[in-house]
């Protein structure tokens, strides 16, 4: 429940809903919505545990074992959050003064607090994308002629799926590409995984071909995969050993951490058929939602589980549409002109049907009175 603060601002049909609490039937905000299911939480009761810092925690090792054999990768580490996982990559594959190249939507450059920098020392260059995608010429031109001047080009960052970019899939041969072109010129090749295997169940490419040839690769366990929290990041094993090293710094090494890889192993087990269901989802809102009035659609959005779309078409903020959306009972994200909404297992397809009445509606009404858009 939510006490709506918008009263007065003359949104069209949202007013009454203003002056009243509003519940969130259809959550969009993002996958990280996701609750653990009860079968989830049994498993998670029944996990057998030990001591995670010292290599005993049975489960933790089982999935540890069992992602990095899903990534095709030697060896694996148990990491509270995906945001660690890039940390710790970076600052294993990487020393004080060099630079990474990532996307200019990137998880990386924009949402965790200037780790990179903060703490390894390490620049970043974001290169210009509509979609989050740069293209191999664009990385083969950012990677910088070694130089006595110039900061070392050190790591270069894929972001499969992509997330503030409407969950755009790299294609695999661009993504070889690149990969490639980061061992030629003695870079590591590094994929955010966040939503990886949401590419998996787009493209039914296995992950395992998406992360060969890689340094590093992660999956999280806490967006469509529904796990309360965690995320896995892989390499090989003298990667692991270097990446335990920053687990430990960061105050990232656990205990019973059992308790959450079990959510993870029952999420592998049970969850990943939801992802496709959950790309299906985002296919059927943008198939509700075009033609709308006012909204822009990239080709690209909505082939996984995220669907980004513009509202400036209506010459409203994003932030006055999503406000107006969630008014009515749907959540969805406003990030910079764009409305983001993101499908998981807790939204189901009476929920996307929801989503696009009310989401129609509001474009509908704010095209209608042109009067009401100023916020
Ligand atoms: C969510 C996300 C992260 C960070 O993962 P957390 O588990 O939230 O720390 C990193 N990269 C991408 C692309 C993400 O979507």
């Amino acid at each position: 429940m939510f006490y709506k603060t918008c009263a007065g601002r003359g949104l069209p049909g949202t007013v009454a809903a203003c002056r009243e609490r509003v519940t969130v039937t259809v959550d969009l905000f993002s996958d990280t919505q996701t609750r653990p299911t009860p079968g989830m939480r049994e498993a998670m009761a029944r996990a057998e545990v030990g001591d995670e810092q010292s290599g005993s925690d049975p489960t933790t090792n089982a999935l540890c074992a069992r992602v990095a054999d899903l990534l095709g990768m030697e060896d694996a580490v148990f990491m509270p959050s995906g945001t660690m996982c890039n940390l710790a990559a970076i600052l294993v594959q990487t020393r004080a003064g060099d630079e990474i190249i990532v996307d200019d939507q990137s998880h990386i450059y924009n949402t965790e607090a200037a780790g990179a920098a903060a703490i390894g020392g390490v620049s970043v260059r974001p290169l210009p994308t509509r979609n989050g995608l740069y293209t191999p010429e664009q990385a083969e031109a950012a990677i910088r002629a070694p130089q006595r001047t110039a900061p070392r080009s050190a790591l270069i960052s894929v972001e499969q799926t992509t997330s503030f970019s409407g969950g755009s899939i790299w294609e695999l041969d661009t993504m070889r590409a690149i990969r490639d072109l980061a061992r030629d010129r003695g870079l590591k090749a590094h994929i955010d995984g966040a939503r990886l295997l949401n590419a998996v169940a787009a493209t039914g490419i296995p992950a395992r071909t998406y992360a060969e040839g890689f340094d590093s690769a992660w999956i999280d366990l806490s967006k469509g995969l529904g796990c309360p929290v965690g995320a896995v990041l892989c390499g090989t094993r003298d990667f692991v050993t270097e990446a335990w090293r920053w687990k430990y710094r960061l105050g990232g090494a656990m205990r019973q951490s059992g308790v959450l890889a079990a959510a993870g192993l029952y999420a592998l087990d049970h969850h990943l058929d939801q992802l496709a269901e959950d790309n299906a989802n985002a296919r059927r809102l943008r198939e509700g939602l075009e033609g709308a009035p006012g909204l822009a659609f990239e080709p690209e959005a909505g082939q996984s589980n995220i669907l980004s779309f513009s509202v400036a078409g209506l010459g409203v903020p994003a932030a006055a549409f999503a406000e107006a959306c969630r008014a009515q009972g749907v959540r969805v994200r406003a990030i910079g002109e764009q409305i983001r909404a993101t499908t998981h297992l807790d939204v189901d397809r009476a929920g996307i049907a929801r989503a696009v009445a009310v989401i129609r509606a509001q474009a509908d009404a704010f095209a209608r009175n042109p009067g009401s858009r100023r916020d």
